[in-house]
């Protein structure tokens, strides 16, 4: 079959009209970023934050549109709402093609908050949620005003591991208060809906989610957000990484996981969204038996190390196999917190001031631009 291109979604794009400007999105310059790749096509939709969650259906519309298009496999479209002057992509011209920096779809940032991270994972079970939530409080231990976002909204366990619970308020009667614990502020899907709820998520519902735990909750003045992404590397996650003004993501592996490849999908899929990955965490790195010291590599110890120098990223610390890290987050008291100065709160905060030094090092960034392959 066909390799679809980008200039067929672009006239499959020409097909659908902005119902409130009486012409269609790409002459209206409402698109950008088309990505095209082995038939997955992703693109976005730049839109007046005033009309935002109005355009929902022309979201819908111009997903159908490009749907259609034989050789399509999957498609995904994120509506965007930015600041002015957008450079955006013009029917014929090769897109992406803008000087860097000239007029960028520049996506909003969260008033207050200096900087973003992901932290994300190839695949569920690897201790990504555990790695956030130390991660955030040794950034806190560090001086740095900190708050947690569980984007993890199929299993979200921030609650649990924060040892919080009970619904959010809020004081001005527009945006949520987070919830507070250990000094950092936090907000779960987790506190919205009951536990037994079962959350099945499409594809806007994850988007207009995730934007409103970022913009409708009053997070105030932070150093750093930290997004506890869910598992995975499909759509939902390139939604997200899209959709969130981020100023790098972090990737947790696993020793073996990281020889499976899957973190290195996670690596692509930040780098296709030019999100900057800081470097990978190796996380039950090895195991210390609680017993008598000793100290064994059940899963080929230093993978994630060598992985990452063939990638050409930081390697950022490895944290063992310990079921003190285990037992302290399921308790809600998690290990940072229970033993500040043990050797897991040391190996979280060196990593935390690691992470830190990396988001100043490329602090002030601008949005994603996006990479056409
Ligand atoms: P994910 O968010 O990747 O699904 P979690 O953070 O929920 O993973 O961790 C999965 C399970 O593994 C949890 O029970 C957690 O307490 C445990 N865990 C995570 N990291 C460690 C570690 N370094 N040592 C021991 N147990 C860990």
């Amino acid at each position: 079959m066909m390799a679809v291109t980008e200039s067929q979604v672009l006239e499959a794009l020409r097909q659908v009209a902005d119902p409130d400007r009486g012409s269609d999105i790409v002459s209206l310059k409402m698109v950008s970023g088309v990505a095209v790749k082995d038939g997955h096509v992703h693109f976005t939709l730049e839109v007046d934050p005033a009309r935002g969650a109005a355009l929902e259906p022309l979201r819908q519309a111009a997903e159908k549109a490009v749907d259609r298009l034989p050789g399509v496999l999957s498609v995904t479209a994120v509506l965007t709402a930015h600041r002015p002057a957008p450079k955006a992509v013009s029917g014929g011209g090769a897109p992406g093609t803008g000087a860097p920096g000239a007029g960028k779809p520049a996506k909003a940032g969260v008033p207050g908050v200096a900087a973003i991270i992901a932290v994300a994972s190839g695949k569920g079970g690897v201790g990504k949620s555990t790695t956030s939530t130390n991660l955030a409080l040794a950034m806190a231990a560090n001086g740095l005003k900190v708050g947690l976002l569980d984007a993890d909204i199929y299993g979200p366990s921030m609650p649990r591991m924060m040892g919080l619970s009970g619904k959010p308020d809020s004081a001005d009667g527009k945006r949520l208060d987070p919830l507070v614990n250990y000094g950092i502020k936090v907000m779960s899907m987790g506190f919205l809906v009951a536990e037994d709820t079962p959350m099945i998520w499409r594809g806007p519902m994850v988007m207009s989610a995730l934007t409103q735990m970022l913009r409708d909750v009053n997070w105030g003045e932070l150093d750093v957000l930290v997004v506890d992404m869910p598992p995975g590397t499909g759509d939902a996650q390139l939604t997200m990484a899209q959709s969130v003004p981020l100023a790098g993501a972090v990737i947790v592996s696993t020793p073996q996981d990281i020889a499976l490849l899957d973190a290195r999908k996670g690596l692509n899929m930040f780098r296709r969204v030019d999100v900057p990955v800081l470097g990978i965490i190796e996380n039950m790195s090895y195991f210390c038996c609680p017993n008598c010291g000793h100290r064994s590599d059940i899963f080929s110890h230093g993978g994630a190390r060598a992985e990452a120098d063939k990638l050409g990223i930081d390697f950022l610390g490895e944290v063992p196999l310990d079921i003190a890290i285990r037992e302290t987050s399921d308790a809600g008291t998690p290990i940072t917190i229970h033993q500040p100065d043990g050797v897991h709160a040391q190996t979280y905060r060196a990593i935390a001031a690691r992470v830190a030094e990396k988001i100043k090092a490329g602090g002030g960034r601008a949005a994603p631009r996006f990479v056409i392959e």
